[in-house]
């Protein structure tokens, strides 16, 4: 289970998926359609270090809703005309797909994958945690701004993209970096042998 990794669990693998000889002797598998998705993004987007590719209830559900991620919190707002699609094609195991996930992702650094969940990338694991945690936070409060039934207030387009800017104006990482590390806090007190 999730919770059970070690970073002694992880596999390192190249481009074409073949298991890079980490010395160990021990025999691990790879995630075929894990590989198809993040050796994707990895071959075509030199400046995403790092890719973080989540199955969460709140994102698989945005991910079924057709209007897509809806600009009614400041977190969605971050993704404002920042935000790629893709449309779901089965289980990941067709390597063909890694064409069209590249295509659909275009230039931006946040995807949801439909009906799948959701996708992002960062030039440090930093930015890309900072990513996958606003878009996860926008799904969840979607789907509980849809759950209650009431009418929704959506901001008006230069408020919409006011805050995008906003949330894009700063290139560097260090604010990004500085927030990973105070998460790296809750898995160093809850979990300290993560690193065996
Ligand atoms: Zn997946």
């Amino acid at each position: 289970m999730f919770h059970e990794m070690r970073a002694s669990d992880l596999v390192k693998i190249d481009l074409h998926g073949n298991m890079v000889d980490d010395g160990t002797g021990q025999s691990k598998r790879v995630n075929a359609a894990g590989f198809t998705i993040h050796s994707a993004i990895h071959m075509a987007r030199e400046d995403l270090h790092f890719v973080i590719h989540t199955h969460t209830a709140a994102g698989i559900a945005v991910s079924a809703q057709k209007q897509g991620l809806l600009p009614i919190s400041q977190h969605a707002l971050k993704f404002y005309g920042h935000l790629a699609y893709h449309g779901y094609e089965g289980v990941a195991l067709d390597l063909e797909e890694r064409d069209r996930l590249v295509a659909d992702l275009g230039t931006h650094k946040a995807m949801i994958l439909a009906n799948h969940g959701l996708l992002v990338g960062g030039r440090t694991v930093g930015e890309a945690w900072n990513m996958i945690y606003y878009l996860e936070r926008a799904c969840q409060a979607q789907v509980a701004a849809l759950a209650g039934g009431a009418e929704l207030i959506l901001p008006p387009e230069e408020v919409r993209l006011k805050t995008a800017a906003q949330f894009n104006r700063n290139p560097g990482t260090e604010h990004y970096d500085m927030a990973w590390q105070t998460a790296l806090r809750l898995i160093e007190n809850d979990t300290p042998d993560y690193r065996s």
